[in-house]
């Protein structure tokens, strides 16, 4: 099964209905950070480029299917209208015959961007009339909202029967790129860098990367789980008490295995998360959370980081919201900025520490989604990606 993409598809003078991620976070009216506007733009610039009518559409925020002020995309077309020098004609509906006049009247190359799919439920529900109404008023669909993938709503699953013709954008032909092709075959040594808070959404990944990597390094609250299930004492850090027993088994296998799994040697411990200041143990006392991974422990990570071909990132080493434990994230930012592996970061919170530190244009791609990401890696079928296959 292939996905078919943009370049590929006749779309001069069609009806092109574009998917995009236009949920960018937003603060009393005003985009906060217009990175996935900009992320769009490579396919709407060629859509517009080859004469297409092209009709964008987007969710943003959770509105639960009703229509909420604060949640239009009136901010993101006028944001759009500013990068692309163009005019966009804007809906305050997502279907109807408001919305089938507007797609009826386009010219080649002009653009509608249509209302907030989520102001009906019929969306997150993958209503199938729902589904039909949006499909009814283009010719030709295009996916190119990755971080919604892993969704099967009515715009990015739904709809998608109802069209012969359909594809990849740039961005989520990019994303297949890097996390499908470049993770599937790496270069190896292949190194994966797991932080954040929760085993219970990561075990899926890990699991997965414990049989493909060379080296699974494990950092964050996550580690502690692990650290516990070794029979380390991990004082009062984050633990998830029903997770121990997988934590356990994938431990226990990993003697069947030809991969090495890193776990913290030391830490940055405080009484607790709002502490101005750390302390670094090597054992962690009662009482005491282990907030971010101890020097020694980023030694050890990044001399792995810096052997590597192949490096995805995913979570956070510590808290590093918060400066005093900020220092083991942003050592592995570093890491992966000065090595010359192909590196993929996974969305969220580690691209939020890259952005920190201003290496983000040092790695070679960043996923635009978190879930997805995660769950592509992890090898699950994308409902968002399934449907473009031809
Ligand atoms: P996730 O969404 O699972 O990637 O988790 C990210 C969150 O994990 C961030 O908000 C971090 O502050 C938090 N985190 C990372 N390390 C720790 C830790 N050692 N203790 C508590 N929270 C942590």
């Amino acid at each position: 099964m292939a996905v078919r993409f943009i370049e590929d598809l006749d779309i001069s003078g069609k009806r092109t209905f574009i998917r995009v991620d236009f949920n960018v976070p937003m603060d009393k009216g005003q985009i906060v950070d217009d990175t996935r506007v900009r992320a769009a733009l490579p396919t709407i610039r060629h859509a517009v480029s080859r004469g297409a009518r092209v009709i964008l559409a987007s969710h943003l925020g959770r509105p639960r299917g009703k229509v909420n002020e604060s949640m239009r995309l009136e901010a993101v077309g006028a944001k759009l209208a500013e990068l692309l020098e163009l005019e966009i004609i804007a809906s305050n509906e997502c279907v109807g015959d408001g919305v089938r006049k507007l797609a009826q009247d386009l010219r080649d190359g002009q653009i509608l961007l249509l209302e907030n799919l989520r102001f009906h439920e019929g969306e997150t529900k993958n209503d199938p009339a729902f589904a039909e109404k949006l499909a009814r008023v283009a010719e030709i669909y295009i996916n190119d909202a990755f971080g919604t993938a892993h969704r099967a709503h009515a715009s990015t699953q739904g709809m998608v029967s109802h069209f012969k013709e359909k594809g990849a954008g740039y961005l989520v032909r990019k994303e297949l790129r890097f996390l499908g092709e470049t993770l599937r075959e790496p270069k190896r040594p292949f190194v994966a860098l797991l932080g954040g808070a929760k085993v219970s959404d990561k075990i899926g990944v890990i699991s997965s990367l414990l049989s493909k990597a060379d080296s699974v390094i494990i950092g964050g609250a996550m580690a502690y789980t692990f650290l516990k299930a070794r029979g380390d004492s991990v004082g009062r850090s984050l633990v998830e008490a029903d997770r121990l027993r997988v934590a356990r088994e994938v431990l226990d296998s990993l003697g069947d295995r030809k991969v090495d799994l890193l776990l913290p040697v030391d830490h940055v411990v405080a009484d607790d998360m709002d502490a101005a200041e750390g302390q670094v143990v090597e054992h962690i006392p009662d009482g005491k959370m282990g907030l971010d991974i101890g020097p020694e422990t980023v030694k050890l990570y990044a001399e792995r980081i810096a052997s590597a071909r192949t490096v995805f990132w995913n979570g956070p080493m510590g808290v590093f919201e918060k400066d005093p434990f900020a220092a083991g994230t942003m050592a592995m930012a570093r890491a992966l900025a000065d090595s010359k592996a192909v590196s993929v970061v996974g969305g969220g919170d580690s691209a939020a520490a890259l952005q920190k530190s201003g290496l983000a244009d040092k790695v070679s791609h960043i996923s635009t989604g978190g879930g997805a990401s995660l769950e592509f890696v992890e090898g699950k079928d994308l409902p968002g990606i399934v449907a473009l296959e031809v």
